[in-house]
């Protein structure tokens, strides 16, 4: 089908789906099938300030909407994500990749902050000291910033926009949405909604674009804060950038997360869950465990973890198998020319899974099967590199001190995961290891939103994380009020010190 005709994804601009009036557009494609789902606009300058006019107007009325008037919204669209969880599930599957049940676990974590976006009542709470001197209280309001705005990437496209503009709007904020360009259509469905579930024209807009609509977002006078999800690269372009523009800004960026098992662990239960932290969404996470280090004599069981790995199953998402393809060509072939670079640099390539045999239309999907590498070591191309494809490297250390030592030279700090049965390890591990998140017999620490995502290090720029408590802090101001109330009988003189009387 020829580009021009495919359906054009909407602009979502004071309440309203509009299409875009740009020239310039990009297929979103089905990466099992190369088949054309719809094209998605780079809007222009002008739909990015129409966007942000939008935004700004609707929230001289929404910073003062009373708290459960904001609430009961969120209560309503959790209800309406839930009653719409399968065609969800099936749009994100058709433009992204990953199976239906994967894909309803991207809708599911995201409402998980949905959800306690209608808590926001017992989150949004000031302080207050009474008497701080004679008759004089000191209490904070969190006031809502204005206009903030969200950027997101590819690999979760229901979860991270819910990550962003549900806590942003109930706190008081409006918002404008950039999401990937490369899998729009599920994110469209969830702000659909989101107008459903009755957030007033303005408070949420979306724009679609790439780098010159980002960059448009990082400048704009009007925009407050800026929340990005992406790649490091991008990430601190964005961080920069929007932070010169005077804004509050948090990345949460790229990783190489490292799980070590220990040779007490217990075998079968991290095998599999080593196996499917890797090589599930076909390594497309950033909390993937993509380099696991083997401790000790837990290093002889490489041959049983190759062999699980080689057991999964790879095909179109809406089969339910293991895992579907990457999300483009290039990513395809960027994985292809990390595995190839692996092998040259030294390490031992286990499990090949470059080209999987594919039938029918899935011959022309971006298909990469489960790929195994020992005796990898830091400095390699595959180590050191974010390879964001179903890759796991195996790397060796002869004690837990040494595989601690290792993973803190690394400069990434997102993840990180211990295998054992001990509790002293654990325990050792968790205060030792300097990683913004620890799992312990869990390959995937994503924290649930009554915490934070708390990434560190090269994995994020800023202080706050994206949902949870930290949150309210990211997209509200304190403001700290001292107050004192006269009476009409009392004067307390001429006070030329700086001690409050
Ligand atoms: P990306 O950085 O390429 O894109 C992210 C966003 O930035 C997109 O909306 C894109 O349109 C925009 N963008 C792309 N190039 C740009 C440029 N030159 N200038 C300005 N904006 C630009 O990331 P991706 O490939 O979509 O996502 C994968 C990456 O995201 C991985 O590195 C992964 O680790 C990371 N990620 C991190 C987390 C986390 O919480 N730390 C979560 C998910 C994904």
């Amino acid at each position: 089908m020829a580009s021009s005709d495919l359906p054009g994804v909407p602009l979502f601009i004071n309440g309203e789906f509009v299409q875009s009036r740009t020239t310039q557009w990009r297929d979103v494609i089905n990466p099992a099938t190369q088949r054309k789902l719809a094209r998605v606009p780079l809007a222009t300058p002008a739909e990015v300030d129409a966007a942000v006019a939008a935004a700004k107007a609707a929230f001289v009325t929404w910073r003062k909407t009373p708290i459960g008037t904001r609430a009961r919204i969120f209560l309503k669209y959790q209800q309406l994500i839930r009653e719409n969880m399968k065609s969800l599930a099936a749009t994100l599957t058709a433009e992204q990749g990953k199976t239906l049940a994967d894909a309803e676990g991207d809708v599911f974590r995201g409402l998980e902050v949905v959800e306690h976006a209608a808590a926001i009542g017992n989150l949004q709470l000031g302080e207050l000291a009474a008497n701080v001197a004679g008759g004089v209280d000191t209490y904070t309001r969190l006031q809502p910033l204005g206009v903030c705005a969200g950027i997101t990437p590819f690999n979760f496209p229901a979860m991270i926009p819910l990550w962003m503009f549900p806590m942003a709007i109930a706190c008081g904020n409006t918002f404008v949405l950039k999401p990937s360009e490369q899998d729009p259509m599920v994110t469209m469905e969830l702000v659909k909604l989101a107008h459903e579930a009755g957030i007033p024209p303005g408070v949420l807009n979306v724009v679609h674009g790439a780098a010159e609509v980002v960059d448009a977002i990082c400048d704009h006078l009007d925009i407050k804060a800026v929340s990005f999800v992406g790649s490091t690269r991008v990430g601190t372009h964005v961080y920069e950038r929007a932070s010169l523009a005077g804004k509050r800004v948090q990345c949460m960026m790229g990783a190489k997360n490292h799980a070590i098992v220990l040779p007490d662990a217990h075998k079968e239960q991290t095998l599999n869950a080593l196996v499917g932290a890797s090589f599930g969404a076909a390594g497309q996470r950033c909390m993937a465990v993509s380099v696991a280090v083997l401790v000790g004599e837990a290093r002889q069981w490489v041959p049983d973890l190759v062999a699980k790995a080689r057991g999964l199953k790879i095909g179109n998402g809406t089969d339910n198998l293991d895992l579907g393809p990457v999300i483009s060509c290039a990513a395809r072939e960027r994985i292809e020319a990390l595995i190839e670079r692996g092998q040259g640099e030294g390490a031992t390539l286990e499990l090949d899974g470059r080209r999987p045999p594919m039938a029918g239309e899935l011959a022309s999907g971006n298909f990469v099967g489960p790929t195994v590498f020992s005796g990898v070591k830091p400095g390699m191309s595959i180590y050191e590199q974010e390879i964001f494809g179903p890759v796991l490297c195996l790397a060796e250390a002869a004690t837990l001190d040494d595989a601690i030592a290792m993973i803190n030279a690394n400069p990434n700090g997102n993840g990180t995961a211990i295998f054992t049965q001990s509790g002293a390890a654990a325990r050792k591990f968790e205060e030792e290891i300097d990683v913004g998140q620890v799992g312990i017999n869990v390959p995937i620490p994503v924290p649930v939103p009554m915490f934070s995502f708390t990434g560190s290090r090269a994995s994020k720029l800023g202080d706050l994380g994206p949902y949870g408590k930290q949150v309210v802090l990211f997209y509200t101001q304190t403001k700290t009020i001292t107050a004192r109330w006269f009476e009409d009988d009392v004067s307390t003189g001429v006070n030329t010190t700086i001690s409050l009387r």
